[in-house]
């Protein structure tokens, strides 16, 4: 291993920039409506980038549901009528402040500037103007005419479908308190300075569970729910030093929260939020019964008690965490004088899992190369490349972060066996054909 000299990548200032050029680069993250010239902060997952999207779902899912005899999934509707955000608070208080440049005319959220009097886009001192709040919700229009009583919202986070549901779910799961609800899907947010890549979008995926408890058992599962889910993280190859737990300032805190703690991530650009763990309380679902008329509690029958539930939720970004397990993934290192780009990510959430890669284009080996790759496909999301030397393959394939490059050779025809060569190390092992799945199973499930 002498000829491997690492690259401090994490020093790299740069690592941002090479994240984005990668991804369109290699299929992961294209701009939006690029040939209409793009349409500001919205973001495609190509053919890449969709596989490591949704093993990142696959992977929160497996966890929060799969792993679980006490949580439940659901997938609420993304158009909603005006009462839900009128009762859950947000049509009054999902604002943020905004303030305009008088000098430059740029536009930005005031809690998000380092400093409050100088404009970070032409250094102008005191030129803002007074903060205004905006609310960060999409309307539309439901029907043919675009009336005041036709008004729907596209949902700026998928927790109050969950609320909306928990009657519904409480009946036909046979749940009790604790047990959680779960969903992925979009979101819609107006926001005023989307940026940072896909770290914040107007359109985004986020992954949330509402986990409901009897009150006097909420700062109990409060914790659990910190501890878990930032383990979450580190299961999944997150460097520790990379990852914090910060819990909010009594400031911070929404009216209702009695506590709440983010997940941090060291992007290039300094700590910032993947995930928000909330000690809700029982403000939602007492707003919606309050609201709806519907009785949204529980009857204990072992206690003889009715009690609302108090709610702790962990809300994370399925975008934008799949932004830092890129960023934790990269890595460059010198071999044999060649710079090599590699993605080291987990096996659970690598795009590919195995690449099969006939040495040459020829009609001998290709038969045996579409074979293999028919083994494993059921098995394995698989890709197969044929073009170019092998060496430029191995590249290809580190960079898209696959973990398995079978070779199919010369030798092959002979003895039936493949060249199996592993990412990180670089290992090459010689596997009979016949063991090939055994010896995957064993390596990546
Ligand atoms: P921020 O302070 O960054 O605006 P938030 O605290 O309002 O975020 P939450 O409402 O707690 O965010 O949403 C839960 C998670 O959803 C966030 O931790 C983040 O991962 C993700 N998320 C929120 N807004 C966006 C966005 N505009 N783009 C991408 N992901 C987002």
């Amino acid at each position: 291993m002498s000829e491997i000299v690492s690259v401090d990548v994490p020093n790299d200032p740069s690592l941002f920039d090479k994240i984005v050029n990668l991804s369109k680069r290699r299929g992961f993250v294209f701009p939006s409506a690029e040939i209409y010239g793009g349409f500001r902060s919205t973001y495609d997952y190509g053919p890449i980038g969709v596989l490591l999207l949704r093993n990142v779902k696959d992977a929160w899912w497996r966890a929060m549901v799969q792993m679980r005899d006490d949580i439940v999934g659901l997938d609420a509707a993304i158009l909603s009528p005006p009462a839900i955000w009128e009762a859950s608070g947000h049509l009054a208080n999902f604002t943020d402040p905004l303030v305009d440049c008088k000098v430059c005319n740029e536009r930005f959220r005031l809690d998000k500037l380092d400093d409050p009097n100088t404009c970070p886009n032409c250094n102008s001192k005191d030129s803002f103007t007074e903060a205004r709040q905006f609310n960060l919700m999409f309307k539309t229009y439901a029907g043919p005419l675009a009336e005041s009583g036709a008004e729907v919202y596209l949902r700026p986070e998928t927790a109050q479908g969950m609320f909306v549901d928990f009657a519904n779910v409480l009946q036909t799961s046979r749940k009790k308190p604790p047990f959680g609800i779960a969903q992925i899907g979009k979101s819609f947010r107006n926001e005023i300075t989307p940026g940072n890549f896909v770290f914040r979008t107007r359109e985004f995926e986020q992954m949330e569970m509402e986990y409901f408890v009897p009150p006097d058992e909420a700062s109990k599962y409060y914790e659990y729910w910190c501890t878990e889910r930032f383990q979450w993280y580190l299961d999944l190859g997150i460097p520790a030093d990379k990852l914090r737990l910060r819990p909010h300032d009594e400031d911070e805190l929404s009216h209702y929260s009695s506590g709440t703690s983010d997940v941090e991530f060291l992007f290039p650009w300094g700590w910032d939020e993947l995930e928000g763990i909330a000690n809700r309380g029982d403000y939602d679902l007492t707003q919606h019964a309050n609201a709806s008329g519907e009785k949204l509690d529980y009857f204990d029958p072992a206690t003889n008690t009715r009690y609302t539930p108090h709610v702790i939720e962990p809300a994370a970004g399925a975008t934008r965490t799949m932004m830092a397990f890129l960023l934790a993934a990269y890595d460059e290192e010198e071999v044999r004088g060649e710079l090599r780009t590699v993605l080291r990510l987990h096996h659970r959430l690598a795009p590919y899992k195995v690449a099969v890669l006939p040495l040459s284009k020829k009609d001998t080996l290709t038969p045996v190369a579409r074979e293999v790759l028919k083994s494993l496909q059921p098995h394995f999301m698989c890709d197969y490349d044929e073009t170019q030397n092998i060496g430029k393959r191995y590249r290809r394939q580190d960079e898209l972060g696959t973990p398995y490059c079978v070779t199919v050779d010369f030798d092959s025809l002979e003895d039936a066996a493949v060249t199996v060569r592993e990412r990180d190390s670089m290992e090459q092992d010689r596997v009979p054909i016949a063991d090939l799945l055994a010896y995957f199973r064993e390596r990546l499930d």
